[in-house]
């Protein structure tokens, strides 16, 4: 624990990622039941080792239905529903490319493309049956397996906004690597740090600062390996089984909750910089900053947040009107 000025900080290492939670009162106690409640998540969620609910349903595959909690359930209705948008580039059902590539699991070579092709013939979202009535999941052919690695951050992050509102904080900020998650507005907002993308140590683009907001950044700068000077991360594209390949470093998405930060960040990585712009037109209540591999961050809007350029390397389009 240490302290800055009123804002207390504590951190652990969950989910293979730094988490830092930050409160406005010292209370170890409340940090720890936060912790044990992230953990608990986990331990349903985790598709990285044994017993888990998603492993239950993965192992089951073509054979049986598998019973499941209420939050898991309704997460894959949510992660399913993501999936089957018209050209979405999220699929919950991509867990065999993700397991066969290995990117962050010391993965470092390009599997063969008739390898690839056999296993996305196993990723049709489809296939993901939910019973209602039971609460049950099936996968309806052996081999199949859900990943929910690209959206169980932000469900767990809105959880322990939710669960520090409950016990009666009015504000604090959880970050689980990736997914941040805000709750009050201490001294006018929290401010967000957004990395510089594959730069040493903690340097920062910019900075957000946000009040009541969620920050989800998904970039391709965390876990990749390089190989033949390409760089291979760990966002698949569902259509082809291969890293996606377009102008983009990272997406930040600024919304009230971390969920729909993090299945938008997933959306928008697929539909690139243009594309995404005009498909939040339609969303006010998602904003979007794109960081590109030629130095631009491009905002989609600016309501809910301001946002201050650091590194003037970079070049800033605000498309804020
Ligand atoms: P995001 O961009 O939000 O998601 C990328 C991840 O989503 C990929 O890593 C993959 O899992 C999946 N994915 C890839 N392409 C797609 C796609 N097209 N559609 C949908 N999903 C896709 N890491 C460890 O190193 N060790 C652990 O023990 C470990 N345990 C974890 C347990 C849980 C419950 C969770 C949620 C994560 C855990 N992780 C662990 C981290 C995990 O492996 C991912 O790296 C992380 O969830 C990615 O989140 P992100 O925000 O960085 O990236
Ligand atoms: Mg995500």
């Amino acid at each position: 624990m240490s302290s800055d000025h009123r804002i207390y900080s504590y951190s652990a290492v969950l989910m293979g990622s730094p988490i830092l939670l930050k409160l406005y009162s010292h209370n170890e106690a409340l940090a720890a039941q936060v912790f044990r409640l992230i953990k608990q998540y986990e331990d349903l969620l985790t598709v990285n080792r044994t017993p888990s609910q998603v492993m239950e349903i993965n192992h089951a595959a073509g054979r049986h239905p598998v019973t499941v909690s209420r939050p898991v359930f309704e997460l894959i209705r949510c992660a399913k529903a993501a999936s089957l948008v018209p050209g979405s580039a999220f699929n919950l059902a991509i867990g065999p490319l993700v397991k066969r590539w290995k990117i962050g699991f010391k993965g470092d070579s390009v599997p063969p493309a008739q390898e690839l092709a056999a296993l996305l013939a196993l990723t049709s979202p489809a296939e993901v049956c939910l019973d209602e009535e039971a609460g049950s999941v099936f996968l309806t052919r052996p081999g199949m397996e859900i990943d929910l690695g690209a959206i169980a951050k932000g469900y767990i992050a809105d959880r322990v906004r939710d669960y520090l509102r409950k016990a009666g904080e009015t504000a604090g900020l959880i970050n689980l690597g990736g997914n941040v998650q805000t709750l009050g507005s201490p001294e006018g907002g929290w401010t967000v740090g957004l990395k510089k993308p594959f730069s040493e140590g903690q340097a920062l683009v910019g900075a957000l600062v946000v009040s009541d907001k969620s920050v989800v950044t998904s970039g391709t700068y965390e876990r990749y390996f390089e190989r033949d000077g390409k760089c291979y991360h760990h966002i698949l594209d569902p259509r082809t089984g291969y890293p996606l390949d377009n102008e983009l470093d990272s997406v930040t998405v600024i919304s009230t909750d971390s969920l729909d930060g993090d299945i938008w960040t997933t959306l928008l990585y697929g539909m690139g910089v243009a594309k995404g712009c005009a498909a939040l037109r339609a969303r006010p209540d998602i904003e979007a900053i794109f960081v590109t591999r030629s130095q631009e961050v491009i905002l989609s809007s600016a309501r809910h947040f301001r946002f201050t350029l650091l590194d003037n390397t970079f070049r800033l389009t605000d498309n804020t009107v």
